[in-house]
């Protein structure tokens, strides 16, 4: 009896592995193109990490004209959530880092290479199981957990390494005829890889991301197929990027211990092995000590956080493109208006100890972003926003869309775009005060600054919407206009004159307009003026002067 009796046995049915060799062929991609994915489990709530991950890989696969799938990796079954997969493909949708390859819902594939979950894929694996098992590469291991318990207590006391490797590897030597008796005698097993390494040699990788390294070679005989008859990790990721025809694997720093095993797995199964890019976590600031995101101290570590406070989709992957590489902010700046598909992303560029992220900055690169949206893109993605998280504003960007589209458009598509707005949930608070029932609503404070003579202020309002404010005057009119009345009313009409000579004058210009700003908004701090009174029109301006004149 021989290895191939011994795999006939546990895997009767399983085909040749040609089979898949020949269904799965190289892809027809040009020279240079990357392969890659994003494989995550889903076994919780989707992190930022995970759409960084994403985008880092999406980003370099579609400039090289590469391909990049989505490949949801379940086979630690105990740990999966309900829904965790509609979690992946839904944020990664919503965030503009869909897949066009892979799984693309809870129940449905898109591509050539699938199934893309892996619990669908038993078969395969157990294919290329038996293929290691035929040539003395894998074997049955018999060993309960109690004997598991035993063999780490005296490796404990020996003082030596944990696991199961060399001597202690109880099952490696067993003959084919025992392994095939107990079997045949019903005995539980799982299988386990026979490792051809030695912890005394070294082995030297090159990961594209942290450089070149240095490892004990493998020796751990690991665990291949689980007693539930599905791969673990390592085994899967062997098979699987084998066959799904990846160049380029990208994943969490995490599993960068991993590669000497990874890369023996490659060397066994007679693949040729991709290379590896190990992304180091996104990392915070708190209070001088950089430290991981976390998902119980962050809220910003949740993708979903930035959907409920309505970040633009656009600013979340500008983002994180600007702290995945360091020259981005440059690129940016050299080039305002470019789509940041048009950076030279580079995947060796990437910090070796953790980008640092910070949420100011996150909503600064927004505010950015949005300003450069038409106000028929805002006045889409907030209302897409607010019927999601805000019904109020829903109904009030619906119920006059022309008017809500003047109001978003007040300083936009200028040279100097309106930054106030960083996320779709300042909104509200940015444009209520141009409809009117929000603005009479509630009783307004209005506060005036460096004017505040009740008589002064209504003399300039009165003389304002009386003798000076026109719907149809220019910009330059009107704002010589404003200057004149400053004049006549014994206001600096410049605020140079002022500063040259403040005992001569009551105030200045600027002092003018923030009256008529305040009893306009009742804020200090507003867009263009002289767009909002367009937008308001004078009847609307007149009803405000005289509510503040009161
Ligand atoms: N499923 C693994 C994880 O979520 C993926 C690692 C990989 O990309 O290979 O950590």
């Amino acid at each position: 009896m021989d290895y191939k009796d011994l795999a006939n046995l546990i895997f009767p049915d399983a085909k040749d592995i040609s089979y898949y060799e020949e269904k799965y062929p190289k892809r027809n991609l040009k020279e240079g193109a990357i392969v890659t994915r994003y494989a995550p489990s889903p076994t919780g709530f989707m992190h930022i990490g995970g759409l960084y991950q994403a985008l880092v890989a999406k980003t370099v696969a579609t400039r090289t004209d590469g391909v990049y799938f989505l490949r949801i990796e379940d086979t630690d079954q105990k740990r999966e959530i309900k829904d965790g997969i509609k979690e992946i493909v839904t944020s990664c949708e919503t965030f503009g880092i869909g897949a066009k390859e892979g799984r693309n819902s809870q129940d449905q594939d898109v591509g050539n290479y699938g199934p893309y979950k892996q619990s669908l894929r038993k078969d395969i694996y157990q294919a290329y199981a038996k293929y290691l098992i035929e040539q003395g590469k894998a074997y049955p291991c018999f060993c309960t957990s109690e004997e598991g318990e035993k063999i780490r207590a005296k490796q404990e006391a020996a003082k030596v390494r944990p696991g199961y490797y060399g001597v202690w590897a109880k099952c490696r030597n067993i003959t084919v005829e025992e392994a095939i008796e107990k079997i045949k005698a019903g005995e539980k097993y799982i299988i386990r890889f026979k490792s051809p390494g030695r912890e005394d040699r070294k082995i030297k990788h090159h990961d594209i991301i942290k450089g070149n390294v240095t490892f004990p070679e493998n020796d751990q005989d690991i665990v291949i197929i689980k007693a539930d008859g599905l791969p673990t990790y390592h085994f899967a990721h062997v098979v699987d990027d084998h066959l799904m025809r990846t160049t380029h694997v990208i994943r969490a720093d995490e599993w960068l211990s991993s590669v000497p095993l990874h890369l023996q797995l490659f060397y066994e199964m007679g693949f040729k092995a991709p290379k590896y890019a190990h992304i180091a976590p996104i990392m915070k600031n708190d209070n001088g000590n950089k430290r991981k995101l976390s998902k119980r101290k962050d809220p910003e570590a949740a993708v979903s956080y930035y959907d409920e406070i309505g970040v633009p989709e656009l600013a979340v992957r500008e983002y994180l493109l600007n702290i995945a590489n360091s020259s981005f902010e440059n690129w940016r700046r050299a080039n305002k208006d470019a789509s940041i598909e048009e950076f030279d992303f580079q995947l060796n560029k990437m910090s070796v100890s953790g980008a640092l992220f910070d949420m100011v900055k996150l909503l600064d690169v927004s505010k950015v972003v949005i300003s450069k949206y038409t106000a028929e893109r805002v006045y889409e993605e907030v209302l897409k926003w607010a019927k999601k998280y805000d019904k109020d504003l829903e109904e009030m960007l619906e119920e006059d869309m022309e008017y809500a589209l003047k109001v978003l458009g007040i300083e936009r598509g200028n040279k100097k775009p309106r930054k106030d707005i960083a996320k779709w949930s300042d909104v509200k608070e940015n444009i209520n005060y141009m409809y009117d029932d929000k603005f009479f609503e509630t009783k307004q404070e209005y506060n005036y600054q460096v004017i505040n003579e009740k008589e002064d202020i209504n003399t300039i309002l009165k003389e304002y919407i009386d003798n000076y404010y026109d719907d149809n005057d220019d910009k330059q009119t009107w704002f010589d206009k404003i200057k004149e009345l400053a004049g006549k009313l014994g206001y600096a009409k410049e605020v140079k004159e002022f500063k040259a000579n403040p005992d001569a004058y009551k105030a200045h210009v600027g002092d003018v307009s923030t009256v008529l700003r305040v009893a306009l908004t009742a804020r200090t701090n507003t867009p263009d003026m002289y767009e909002i009174m367009q937008v308001l029109g004078k009847d609307r301006i007149q009803k405000r002067f005289e509510e503040a004149m009161k």
